[in-house]
């Protein structure tokens, strides 16, 4: 008998029978069924499929299919977003579909090169110590030999101790930083290991950041990742931002701090520079390290003595700059250095430190100066941080290199996720736009979920509150009062979505002494790792977590630990954002409506990720507050409703109670 999705999803079919609770679920079933056909017929595939569809399965399922039935040709790749994902993928439905599957694959799972330990630098630094000087840096290598003659892959995540970033990079496996086949430890090389299991498995599991950073070397003739056919994007809501990221530069004086420290620490006379670099080059060095350390120092002052709120905009401005030229000189002057010495490691790590900077001059030079790069339209900014500016650039539309490079020339994609539109949108118009689809090799399919929203959210649009555009200071101290209000009513449990840092801040110090007093814990995003946040959240169900941006997406925290979203301001991006504004002046002059088929649907699509907070398995249920007046008092809120999967009704509305 031929197996099919069908027979593997049956209720009597393999899976039921081993996975107690498994209840064969119809929206799960069109999902693989249409994936199983997209891998057949070559088209691309975009799948709205809501929360408890049963998502990994339905395209776990078909890749491991087609990878029976169809040897060769690459690994069908699965990409995710978020490690929460990849290690649900990886630890949990993978080794549970080997053991039930009646048919033999092989899967893994690729992370980045830099999180493999490279035996050879790691022996070439005990041999030059050059971390003498600082003993808890010596006694960390220490560590990390003995460990390294133990451990399995020899990655960062097996660490079974917290480990320097400084002595990490010292013994890391980098790219342009490996003798290949003519180095000693090959066979027993953690990189090279996951390298060959990557190149003959049949599903590679890798997150989005590793997939774009791939697609950026393919675009310039390189790549890491092994040639493949399909590729499954899930959480794929994501990929605009990260492929902006991706194909977008950055640059801070802690980022040039950074290669020059790796030369040459200060204070030290055992490094790199300070062995086997010239008397010029370590001129060099200093001239950089101040000239550095001066332009950024500029452009903090400009930034503090701008008028403006945001981040400043450079537009077609050139900065005139030394860093560049100093840069290339120091490059040059480490590659002589190479060229001078007989010891191969040596010869290597000044090789790859040289191409680091002149990786980074290119950057420096592009973010400088608009003439370096004439082909790409990149929007060029000045970004206030914690730590001081950074120089930031980022291509004015991704969409033409994601066609030209992925949706045209590369592998059929299948992009998946609970949230990839308005729902208005039917054909996924302004997702496809966003990326480069073209309309012809694409399917699409849209899929309820299979809980009853009806039965467990209560929707609560909040009526009479001050307008967040035309009076600010009154709406937020309404926010505040209400939230402090529908918080204190439901005992905690709670999400509250913010849009903006400031707020969150002000916010949380208004929540803070009366959830004190009512004894429930205020968690506050930034104040932690986010990750720590979701434990604390989950393991204190009475609790409040506040945040901003990437609470709205992703979090994962079902049960009664989340019983109230409140949904604070609708997520409409900052049109003061150089980027923002300027892809948004792109639109208007191609002759788009930039707020109608931009910036609403954007805001939509995040409005309905952060209402799918609330719902997370079948049982949950609980209240979603609406405290932005706008969603009655605009005619787009209309559209903000009929994106949700909830039937509203004036019955629902709240009056603030004075
Ligand atoms: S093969 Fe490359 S990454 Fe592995 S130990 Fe050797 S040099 Fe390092």
């Amino acid at each position: 008998m031929t197996l099919d999705v069908r027979t593997l999803l049956h209720h009597d079919g393999p899976i039921a029978r081993r996975l107690p609770g498994f209840e064969a679920r119809p929206q799960q079933l069109d999902l693989s069924v249409a994936i199983e056909r997209a891998f057949r017929e070559r088209r691309h595939l975009i799948a709205e499929a809501g929360t408890g569809v049963g998502k990994s399965f339905a395209y776990l399922l078909p890749a491991a299919l087609h990878a029976d039935q169809n040897q060769g040709g690459g690994p069908i790749v699965i990409s995710t977003r978020t490690i929460a994902l990849q290690e649900q993928l990886e630890k949990k439905d993978l080794p549970f579909l080997h053991a039930v599957l009646p048919f033999e694959w092989s899967s893994t799972t690729a992370v980045g090169r830099n999180n493999y330990l490279c035996l050879r630098r790691m022996h070439l630094a005990e041999r030059e110590q050059s971390m003498l000087e600082d003993p808890d840096k010596s006694a960390q290598l220490r560590k990390l030999v003995g460990w390294s003659l133990g451990a399995h892959d020899r990655t960062k995540m097996e660490l079974p101790f917290p480990v320097l970033p400084e002595v990490w990079e010292e013994v890391q496996a980098e790219h342009g930083n490996c003798l290949n086949r003519a180095c000693k430890h090959f066979d027993m090389c953690g990189w090279q290991r996951a390298r060959r299991r990557a190149e003959t498995a049949q599903v590679l599991i890798v997150n989005h950041s590793l997939y774009f950073a791939d697609l950026a070397l393919r675009m310039a003739g390189a790549t890491f990742l092994p040639e493949h056919r399909f590729v499954v994007f899930d959480e794929a809501h994501h990929l605009e931002r990260v492929a902006t990221e991706s194909l977008g530069l950055r640059v801070s004086a802690a980022t040039i701090g950074w290669h020059l420290r790796r030369l040459h620490p200060r204070r030290s006379d055992r490094s790199l520079l300070g062995r086997h670099g010239s008397q010029r080059a370590r001129v060099l060095h200093e001239e950089l390290r101040l000239c550095n350390d001066a332009f950024f120092a500029e452009l903090d002052g400009r930034m503090h003595g701008s008028t403006r709120d945001g981040d400043c905009a450079l537009g077609d401005e050139v900065l005139v700059e030394p860093v560049t030229t100093l840069l290339r000189q120091l490059a040059s002057e480490l590659l002589a250095a190479a060229s001078r010495t007989e010891q191969v490691d040596v010869k290597m790590e000044l090789q790859a430190r040289a191409s680091g900077l002149s990786a980074l001059a290119a950057v420096f030079d592009a973010l400088c100066n608009p003439a370096a790069q004439p082909d790409t339209k990149l929007v060029r900014w000045i970004e206030r941080g914690k730590n001081g500016p950074s120089l930031c650039g980022a291509p004015l539309d991704v969409s033409s290199v994601l066609q030209k490079h992925l949706f045209e020339n590369g592998p059929t994609c299948v992009l998946t996720s609970a949230t990839l539109g308005p729902v208005d949108d039917a054909g996924f118009v302004y997702l496809k736009g966003q990326l480069g689809i073209g309309q012809d090799r694409v399917d699409t399919l849209r899929l309820g979920s299979p809980f009853d929203f009806d039965r467990a959210v209560q929707l609560v649009l909040e009526t009479g509150m001050p307008d967040p555009s035309t009076a600010p200071a009154q709406y937020k101290q309404r926010v505040a009062e209400r939230t402090l209000d529908y918080v204190l009513d439901n005992g905690g449990h709670a999400l509250v979505l913010c849009t903006s840092w400031d707020f969150v801040r002000s916010l949380a110090e208004h929540l803070a002494s009366e959830l004190l007093a009512a004894d429930i814990p205020l968690l506050v995003q930034g104040s932690a790792p986010l990750s720590q946040l979701l434990e604390q959240k989950r393991s204190l169900p009475t609790s409040v977590l506040i945040g901003t941006d990437s609470l709205w997406e992703g979090i994962d925290v079902p049960g009664d630990a989340l019983t109230l979203v409140v949904v604070t301001r609708l997520p409409f991006q900052n049109p003061s954002h150089p980027l923002t504004k300027a892809r948004m002046q792109a639109f208007e002059q191609r002759g788009g409506d930039a707020f109608r088929d931009w910036s609403l649907p954007e805001a939509i699509l995040k409005f309905r990720q952060g209402f799918g907070r609330l719902i997370r398995s079948q049982q949950d249920h609980g209240k979603v507050v609406v405290l932005d007046p706008r969603m009655k008092t605009k005619a787009y809120g209309q559209r903000f409703l009929a994106s949700l999967p909830v039937a509203t009704d004036e019955s629902q509305d709240a009056t603030p109670a004075d």
